[in-house]
């Protein structure tokens, strides 16, 4: 028969690993940073909401040496339990953090209840005491024996907290009785805060206050041997705030009685312990002086050590981090470099990296590729994000920058020695589009998976994308476009490809591309190989079969098959929507009662510029939505930055964007244009609007749903929504079109920098500003300029879903899709010269960051899609905008049957 186990009785502890107390453990430093109370930096950043930041103030206890992390959220301005709740959970996805048990720390127990329901393992409860007597001390000890955990009893009692080692004594030892006896806590979970008061404070009752904790915890050890003893250390030199190496020496010397006394973990500031021995002697004499209260009569040891504080200048010592990793090869740590985004070291390693190798290139091959190796395979299975990635590829980028010249050295002199033989791909936003955010992260993704990108950059003409993939040699082209005109760009692509006999393969992507489109209308065109991609994790395989002489065929024979299913089925498709004829749809346009509706008459006609408009302001009215879609981080704001799966990530991300947004702000890097305008306007009864613009009459043709709808449901068009001439009366239209300028230095300089993460970031953020200029100047115009509702109260996130009366249609988008309104839009807004947007041919606005609309004010107007138009309703467009049959064909392709 096995012998029986005896489990000892420790303080058994968990995080993600267990921490077992022994008689033998070494004093446990319990992390005290992340304590609003105790860290002004911690409190800000809970405070701004910033908790990722707040996450790296744990991860640093933790890398410092912290075995236990103290959690505090004891603030007036916080809502305390919310804190802790949100706070642990983000703790828990943090494994390297969430390794060690925490120690949940407030005055209020339903706080300390709060943290009990998140926190995983089992933990320490700081604190409980008898200060409202002794049912409310049971009652909390029950609950805290019922979520396992270990429970601090702090000396106080009814009377008040525990001064002298007596009454320290006898509190603790009440406290134990009833624990132990009435509760049945296991005396092991009992540990005692018998109070750290500071001491040299110039009272002299103060003076014996490190002896009498010293002694009480003596004898409470001797009368409870199983139980722990703890204390918040850095209380004792509160009267020295500010002068740290005097702190940390009084710390140390008092730690060196305490833990003989019997003392086992404290609350310390892990990084900032200093060794006994290495302290200043003169300094460690002081402190021992006032901490065992020896030669200070009359204060006279407080005086002297006071004195001698003064001469301490604070050396403003900087905290020491888990550098372990920096020991490894110097292969490990390019690696961990690499996964974890830090540039701190690159350039060192490299040089090292470099030495060690026989060529340049060999670093890049090796380890550089072997490091993104495990970025791409952690990505590929979920278990990194974009975000992550774009910082691991600017590590990647660095390292590469400080090989180049070395490399090129090589090629100067011999040629054949440093042949880099990574595929190359080609990305280009094609012709007249200018948007390339997508297409950056694609490439940054490429990048990271060892291909070598070539990327052309935005409005490339077709023959300058051939021309360059022929002359590069390149491996694969990959084109991008966000507004619908790209998409016959890339059919153009696509087809000259074929007539030039190439054989590389092309790949699609980009917002408006689709497997369908690319099936039915691009692929045709080409033989060698044509695939759509759907994003930027999806472009990493794709790539891969293409390149892998196995795999090649398979994969492109695969997807010419199903791109020719898709092609057929979309062909033999039969028409299942039943159309209207046009005149039928005109008819049936959307009731609106004109004859009881006055038409609001807005505070001007014609424009109005706004020059320089406060970024600061527009801040406010940022949809964060989108700016994650763009990062490839799908959900709600805020609901995304606690996310199970992605919210660790999004938070950084969010915090990063905040603080280029300070500096954006502050710095004064971009500037905001706009202008908006109104204009009488009435409806022909039709589909035209006619404008009056200073006397001279400008039509704005629109178009209209055809399909068959249901019986009672118009069929839409935006000029339903404005009165028509034959009622009499007075209706206005309005326009607006905002931009974001300036974005080009800064882009340089951080492309210069092999700063991808901050290119992108700067890129999406821009395109929010945009959008929260454009919602703002919305809000303006209805409240103030066209002033049809006066007291509109919309929260942020009412403007992001639309609840106002009214709305701000753009041209190319789904109700009014034809973008060469585009033209009369912007020649009402005063050209190029009001707010310097170009037009690009395919009518893209350039900067990216732009965006444009009308404004209809009345509450009926609503946004809806055109759907497909039938060839009568063409024929009739075609007559209003007196354009030549070819041109309105391209244009109105995507929506032509
Ligand atoms: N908060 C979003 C707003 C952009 S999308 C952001 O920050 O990205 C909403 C805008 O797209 C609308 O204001 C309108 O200008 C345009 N839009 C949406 N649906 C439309 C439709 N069916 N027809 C025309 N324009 C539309």
């Amino acid at each position: 028969m096995s012998e029986p186990v005896i489990i000892k009785p420790y303080l058994r502890l968990s995080g993600l690993e267990p921490l077992v107390v022994r008689p033998e453990t070494n004093f446990i430093n319990i992390g005290e940073r992340t304590n609003v109370t105790g860290s002004k930096k911690f409190a800000r950043l809970i405070r701004e909401n910033k908790y990722e930041e707040a996450l790296s103030v744990a991860r640093q206890q933790v890398e410092n040496g912290a075995q236990v992390l103290d959690i505090n959220m004891d603030d007036a301005l916080l809502d305390g339990v919310h804190a802790m709740t949100t706070f642990i959970n983000l703790v828990q996805s943090e494994p390297d953090i969430a390794k060690i048990p925490i120690m949940i720390d407030s005055s209020k127990f339903e706080i300390i209840e709060a943290g009990l329901k998140c926190v995983q393992g089992k933990c320490i409860v700081n604190s409980i005491s008898m200060k409202e007597g002794e049912e409310k001390f049971i009652q909390q000890a029950i609950i805290c024996q019922s979520y396992g955990a270990a429970v601090i009893v702090m000396a106080f009692d009814e009377t008040g907290q525990a001064d002298t080692k007596e009454r320290k004594i006898n509190i603790c030892h009440r406290a134990y009785k009833i624990l132990t006896e009435q509760v049945g806590f296991d005396p092991q979970d009992i540990i005692f805060d018998p109070n750290i008061f500071a001491i040299a404070t110039g009272l002299e009752e103060h003076n014996n206050y490190g002896v009498d904790f010293i002694e009480a915890t003596r004898e409470i050890k001797r009368l409870m041997p199983l139980t722990g003893v703890s204390g918040g250390v850095s209380n004792l030199s509160f009267s020295f705030r500010g002068n740290e190496p005097v702190r940390e020496a009084m710390h140390s010397v008092f730690l060196l009685y305490a833990i003989k006394a019997g003392m086992n973990m404290g609350i310390v500031n892990a990084g900032q312990l200093v060794v006994y021995d290495e302290i200043e002697p003169a300094l460690r004499n002081l402190c021992e002086d006032v901490i065992l209260n020896r030669n200070n009569e009359n204060n006279e040891a407080t005086e002297k050590l006071i004195a001698f504080a003064e001469t301490v200048k604070a050396k403003g010592k900087t905290e020491v981090k888990d550098e372990g990793w920096r020991k490894e090869s110097v292969e490990e740590r390019l690696k961990h470099s690499l996964i974890n985004g830090i540039t701190d070291y690159i350039d060192t390693d490299t040089e090292e990296a470099r030495l060690k190798y026989p060529k340049p290139l060999d670093v890049i091959e090796g380890p550089l590729m072997d490091g993104m190796g495990v970025v791409g395979d952690l990505f590929g299975a979920g278990k990194m994000f974009l975000p992550q990635v774009v910082k691991s590829a600017r590590v990647m980028k660095k390292s590469v920058a400080w090989l180049t010249p070395f490399i090129e050295e090589e090629k100067k002199n011999n040629p054949l020695a440093a042949n880099g033989n990574a595929p190359k791909i080609l990305l280009a936003t094609v012709k007249g589009d200018v948007h390339d955010i997508g297409k950056n992260i694609v490439g940054v993704v490429l990048g990271c998976n060892g291909y070598d990108i070539i990327d052309m950059g935005v409005m490339v003409p077709t023959d300058k994308i051939l021309d360059t993939a022929e002359k590069e040699k390149a491996d694969i082209i990959g084109l991008s476009g966000l507004i619908t005109p790209s998409l016959d760009e890339m059919v153009n692509v696509a087809h000259e490809m074929k007539r030039r006999g190439m054989d590389k393969p092309l790949l699609i992507g980009g917002a408006t591309t689709s497997r369908m489109h690319t099936a039915v209308k691009i692929a045709p065109q080409y033989d060698n190989g044509v695939v759509h991609v759907l994003d930027a994790s999806r472009s990493v395989t794709v790539a891969g079969s293409l390149l892998s002489s196995d795999q090649k065929g398979e994969f492109l024979n695969k997807t010419r098959t199903e791109y020719k299913k898709l092609k057929e089925d979309f062909e033999n498709k039969k028409p299942v929507k039943q159309y209207l004829p046009f005149a039928e749809a005109q008819a049936n346009k959307t009731a609106i009662d004109w004859d009881n509706y006055t038409p609001p008459v807005p505070t001007f006609t014609g424009t109005k510029i706004f020059e320089d408009y406060s970024l600061a302001e527009l801040r406010d009215y940022i949809d964060w939505k989108p700016f994650f879609i763009s990062w490839e981080l799908h959900g709600n704001f805020p609901a995304i930055l606690t996310d199970e799966k992605v919210g660790v990530e999004a938070t950084k991300l969010y915090n990063d964007a905040n603080k280029l947004l300070d500096t954006i702000i502050n710095e004064k890097w971009l500037t905001a244009q706009g202008v908006i305008g109104f204009w009488q306007a009435n409806s022909d009864g039709k589909d035209t609007i006619v404008i009056n613009n200073d006397g001279e009459e400008i039509h704005l043709e629109s178009l209209r749903q055809q399909i068959k709808k249901a019986p009672g449901q118009p069929n839409l068009s935006l000029t339903d929504f404005i009165a028509p001439l034959t009622t009499g009366k007075q209706d206005q239209i309005g326009a607006f079109s905002v931009t974001i300028k300036g974005i080009e230095p800064h882009l340089e300089r951080f492309i210069k920098d092999h700063d991808d993460y901050n290119k992108i970031m700067l890129q999406s953020l821009c395109d929010r500003f945009a959008e929260a200029f454009a919602e703002c100047l919305h809000e303006r115009v209805r409240k103030e300029f066209w002033s049809y509702v006066k007291d509109e109260h919309l929260s942020n996130e009412d403007l992001i879903k639309e609840k106002y009366q009214g709305i701000r249609p753009a041209p190319g988008y789904p109700a009014c899709p034809d973008h060469t309104e585009k033209y009369k839009l912007f020649e009402l807004l005063g050209g190029e010269a009001a707010t310097g947007i170009h037009l690009t041919e395919s009518l893209a606005m350039y900067p990216a960051a732009s965006v444009c609309g009308w404004y209809f004010s009345h509450p009926q107007s609503q946004y809806f899609g055109v759907g497909k138009i039938q060839q009568d309703q063409f024929e009739d467009y075609l007559q209003r905008k007196e354009m030549s049959r070819n041109d309105m064909e391209r244009w109105l392709r995507p929506v032509m049957e």
